[in-house]
């Protein structure tokens, strides 16, 4: 879809005459007004005045919803008992559009930018959900100053384009703006309305959104070609943004990208191909072709909200207004302490000590530093190394990767430099499973074996994410806790791909009703805004490390990241998880669940593959050899959706908001894939 969409200052300040200019100044153009208020009753039905106007200067309009109420869109839905969304509206203008791909649309809204829509969405929403430029009408009287400079303010915070501005003269020249003061006579105002040009010039240049067109008081005389004069300069910037995208200037970014970036995982001088995102809108990623990817991975887990929620955006931009960083050495700030205040009224009771780091990696190296330090404080100082299981995940970094699974993770090809910890059986009894007492063998007897050199278990509580996505049973937790206990060996939860609701639970060593020692925070902490984790400790743990004699550490707990308790950070957090809380995301969980064993369930017993199990909102179609990651990732783009495979892993971690119709996407291309053989 190509087009614009109008907006304005204000109601009544011009939208309709510059929608309808712009109609008969772009070839082939079609206004589209999703809601229309304000509709009268006509021989034929309903008589729509601002449609009736375009088409009677032989331009192309068409009102998707009228309504007879002269007010707000959803004041006349709600009086006629009706209910319209943002995404009901833009997928009616999109199915419009695309009948005449070539033509561009005039997306016309009803008043202003926060005129609301429904009870949850405003005329923003519906620009934000259709992704055209837009182009704001000014009405030019005493205040729009004042009116511009918010509305484009609200505009370009959201990221939306804004083309330009028109400025249209609302008044006759003999009667004076009401506003401009009962002692105004026709000078002064003249006055004001000049000015009005002169700073909106200004505040264009400022702004990258300039000011198009000065249009002098219509009234009724709206003839074609006076209107096609007064908007040539306005419909020739909309149809510079028309133009087809520039697919040469794609092919050179695409060309830099593979010659001198490094994603995650790949050669440099071999990359896998890889797809570029224009932006991202709530549960989709929408690609610079055009293309819209229901996305399934949640961003490596951790956009939860989606993308672009609103409470996360406003956080993080008032806050970035007031401090966006500030040194955490001698000084703290309000955002740090509510957020700590926060996490540890939600996290299992005991768990008292909080610190920020700057990635899920660096709140491992920290838990670890944690532990050793404890066990040097309390005269233990062989006490070095960590236990934990086969198929866990911590981390890139080194502290972090030395106990990540040494078959799967990076030991051999890092061998000598890695620090040599202790592994044990991967969990083996299912989530689904009755418990088997037994699971817990492997790690009794190398406890028992270990226990002077270990100065801590470490593992993911209930789901081991990215060393193979497994499930295991809650029982075993309990029981490894309470082994750790009779030896005095601190239990390291690792909640970073876990917590905030992914498993049903808010974090997942609710299952097994422990707290851990020490326990790791990240990913769906800032709902994907921001990179940010936290390591949190208990007071023993705490209090343990901080009692250390000066020749043992003298109490202080050895790390300081520069970025540590970024205020950014800190502020998007916390909103990410009022909004969570707010938001009822048990229930959303239990619904993506089923969605995903109904939907994942016709993958069982195919030829192929090996499981499929599904927890909370996680679903994972377990295959017999590895899948070839690039070619699937190309038929998941082609179905419309976004699922990274790894290993022989094809899994589904979609955001909580995914609506009921992209859940059912996601598992058909799953299902596909595995029926076409490729999985
Ligand atoms: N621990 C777990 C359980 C993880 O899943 C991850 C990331 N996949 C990490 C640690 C590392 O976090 P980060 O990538 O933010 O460093």
């Amino acid at each position: 879809m190509k087009g614009v969409f109008v907006t304005a200052t204000d109601t009544e300040v011009g939208k309709t005459v510059t929608s309808c200019a712009l109609s008969l100044l772009l070839p082939n153009a079609r206004v589209i007004k999703p809601i229309q208020t304000g509709c009268l009753e006509g021989e034929r039905g309903m008589l729509v005045p601002d449609v009736e106007m375009v088409q009677s200067l032989g331009g192309r309009a068409n009102a998707l919803h009228c309504f007879y109420p002269p007010c707000s869109p959803h004041l006349a839905m709600e009086l006629a008992r009706t209910s319209l969304t943002c995404a009901d509206l833009a997928g009616e203008v999109r199915a419009m559009a695309d009948r005449e791909p070539d033509a561009p649309v005039i997306v016309e809204g009803a008043g202003g930018i926060y005129v609301p829509i429904n009870a949850n969405e405003t005329m923003l929403d519906l620009m934000l959900e259709l992704g055209l430029p837009v182009l704001l009408v000014v009405g030019n009287r005493l205040g729009c100053l004042n009116q511009a400079r918010l509305s484009l303010e609200a505009l370009q915070l959201r990221g939306l384009r804004v083309l330009g501005m028109v400025l249209n003269r609302v008044q006759p020249a003999n009667v004076c703006d009401p506003g401009c003061g009962s002692q105004a006579v026709g000078e002064d105002e003249e006055r004001i309305l000049t000015d009005n040009v002169r700073s909106l010039k200004v505040l264009g240049e400022k702004t990258g959104a300039p000011l198009l067109a000065d249009i002098p008081y219509l009234g009724g005389d709206i003839a074609r070609d006076r209107l096609e004069t007064l908007f040539a300069p306005v419909a020739h910037t909309i149809a510079s943004s028309l133009r087809p995208l520039d697919r040469k200037r794609d092919e050179q970014d695409l060309a830099f990208d593979r010659e001198h970036l490094w994603h995650p995982y790949t050669s440099a001088t071999n990359p896998l191909p890889v797809y570029v995102v224009k932006d991202t809108r709530k549960n989709r990623i929408r690609l610079w072709d055009g293309r819209e990817l229901v996305d399934g991975m949640s961003s490596w887990w951790c956009a939860v909200h989606g993308y672009g929620n609103e409470r996360l955006v406003h956080a993080l931009q008032a806050q970035a207004a007031r401090m966006s960083h500030v040194m955490f050495g001698g000084l703290t700030h309000r955002p740090a302490i509510d957020l700590a205040r926060r996490i540890l009224s939600l996290v299992p009771q005991g768990l008292t000590h909080v610190f920020f780091a700057d990635s899920g990696s660096v709140s491992v190296e920290v838990a670890l530093k944690m532990a050793v330090q404890y066990q040097i404080s309390l005269g233990r100082a062989k006490r070095r190394h960590f236990l934990t299981p086969m198929g866990g995940y911590h981390g890139d970094t080194q502290g972090a990767m030395s106990v990540c699974d040494p078959i799967n993770g990076m030991h051999t090809l890092f061998t000598g430099l890695l620090p040599r910890h202790y592994f044990m059986e991967r969990p083996s009894c299912r989530f689904d499973a009755p418990y088997d007492p037994s699971s817990l063998d492997d790690a009794r007897a190398k406890i028992s074996a270990l226990k002077d050199e270990i100065a801590a278990v470490i593992l993911e509580p209930v789901v081991q994410g990215a060393g193979g996505m497994w499930f295991y049973h809650p029982r075993y937790l309990v029981d490894l806790h309470k082994l750790c206990r009779e030896h005095d060996i601190l239990l390291i939860a690792d909640e970073i791909a876990t917590g905030f609701g992914r498993t049903g639970r808010l974090f997942a060593c609710e299952w097994a009703g422990i707290t851990p020692d020490i326990m790791c925070l990240g990913k769906a902490l800032t709902g994907g805004m921001m990179t940010g984790a936290a390591t949190l400790a208990t007071e023993r743990v705490a209090r343990g490390i901080g009692s250390a004699s000066p020749e043992l550490g003298g109490g202080l707990l050895m790390h300081g990241p520069t970025f540590m308790a970024n205020p950014l950070f800190c502020a998007t957090a916390l909103a990410s998880i009022e909004e969570l809380l707010a938001s009822p995301w048990q229930e959303r969980v239990a619904h993506l669940q089923s969605l995903l064993e109904e939907g994942l369930a016709p993958c069982r017993g195919r030829e192929g593959v090996a499981d499929v199990r599904v927890l909370g909102a996680i679903g994972v179609v377990e295959t017999q050899h590895p899948v070839d990651m690039a070619a699937l990732q190309q038929f998941f783009v082609d179905r419309g959706v976004w699922i990274r495979p790894f290993g022989r892993l094809v899994y589904l971690m979609p955001p909580l908001v995914t609506p009921d119709a992209d859940l059912q996407r996601l598992c058909s291309a799953v299902v596909e894939a595995v029926e076409k053989g490729l999985a």
